[in-house]
């Protein structure tokens, strides 16, 4: 009985450390489905090589992660430290690597990619504060928790462990990405690739002959292709197709069917209608998709990225992070685009929205 319990205690020492110390726990506060682990009252001790760190500002609790002041801990790391007052960030940097977090922002920036760092990095008192073990990671610096001693210790001159993440049953998003062929289109692609990410491109008939090699290539790296019409016709003004018939959007979905099927030797199941279902879609829509095979995927997780001015890559991950909280979506369709025209934060955004994903638990699925 006593060794049952103490199994347990061990597990739930364990759990908590994995949640507040690295974050990297199923139950972060990503996560509003499980229940919250127990917040202790003070963030553990934090050392340096052993050494007690001499802090600005005491580490301190946000959003379920221990949280420090960038400065105090630059110095004791051997990075220099500098404000960039007309770029607005901070860059730590020790011989080729650098590492800059900006104020409020939830990506920190190494190696000229954005990476998922957490928390957005919080101003107190004038001070840079980021989580301690995206910091950890960010560096590449080894970063170990004494459950004896309560003492979470950094070796700069060790490697970072990736904690390994397990999956939430169930949870599974699909990242999806409207408008393309286009030309953001290989970049996307790339992040895609280097994330191991499979993701779904609605496509639009037209760009899409015009770009045969570029349907090619999304098919072949594991993506599925949708069908986002020939024609991408929903202006209002222009007597919309969808709203003057059943048998115009069956013909607008099968042309765009048809030139993919030219292309890839593939038939689309999966349409999206130009400027989402949702009111033109009625049953009489949807009976007749149905009848034809095809099945309609409107998002419920939108980035934001096709409005005007266009969203920062901050505020993009930003709202799909609060977007899955506040509607606690167990399978979000989360909407990107690629095309039709520039979208240079969606490339940009893309990596870090894919580390925030994958650290609340989501697998990433196509749609079919
Ligand atoms: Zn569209």
């Amino acid at each position: 009985m006593r060794a049952t319990t103490g199994r347990a205690l061990t597990a739930v020492l364990v759990a908590l450390f994995l949640t507040l110390a690295t974050g990297a726990g199923p139950a972060n506060s990503a996560s509003p489905a499980t229940p919250a682990a127990p917040v202790p009252p003070v963030p553990p001790k934090v050392t340096v090589n052993g050494q007690p760190v001499s802090w600005d500002l005491p580490p301190f609790m946000f959003e379920g992660l221990v949280v420090v002041p960038l400065k105090s801990l630059a110095e004791p790391l051997d990075y220099t430290y500098q404000w960039d007052s007309t770029a607005r960030r901070t860059t730590l940097k020790r011989g080729p690597r650098a590492v800059s977090f900006a104020p409020w922002s939830r990506r920190y920036i190494a190696a000229g990619r954005g990476h998922f760092a957490g928390v957005p990095a919080k101003v107190v008192e004038g001070r840079l504060c980021v989580s301690l073990r995206f910091l950890a990671q960010a560096l590449d610096i080894s970063l170990t928790f004494d459950p004896k001693t309560g003492v979470v210790d950094l070796d700069p001159a060790r490697p970072y462990t990736a904690v390994a993440r397990k999956p939430r049953p169930g949870y599974v998003a699909y990242i999806t990405f409207d408008d393309g062929p286009a030309p953001d289109t290989p970049a996307i692609l790339d992040v895609l690739a280097e994330y191991r990410a499979p993701a779904t491109f609605f496509l639009i008939g037209w760009p899409a002959k015009a770009q045969p090699g570029m349907v090619k290539r999304i098919l072949a790296e594991g993506h599925a292709l949708g069908n986002h019409t020939l024609s991408h016709a929903h202006d209002p003004k222009q007597a919309s197709w969808r709203l003057r018939s059943v048998e115009a959007y069956i013909a607008e979905l099968d042309g765009c069917d048809r030139i993919i099927f030219d292309i890839a030797d593939v038939h689309t199941t999966a349409t999206r209608a130009p400027g989402g279902s949702g009111p033109y879609l009625t049953e009489e829509f949807q009976k007749a998709l149905r009848e034809r095979g095809y099945v309609d995927y409107m998002w419920n997780a939108s980035t934001g990225d096709s409005a005007w001015p266009r969203p920062t890559p901050d505020q993009m991950l930003d709202a799909v992070v609060e977007r899955l909280w506040n509607g606690k979506l167990t399978n979000p369709i989360i909407l990107m685009h690629d095309g039709v025209s520039k979208h240079t934060q969606t490339v940009e955004a893309l990596s870090a929205i894919i580390e925030y994903l994958r650290y609340a638990g989501y697998t990433l699925e196509i749609l079919e």
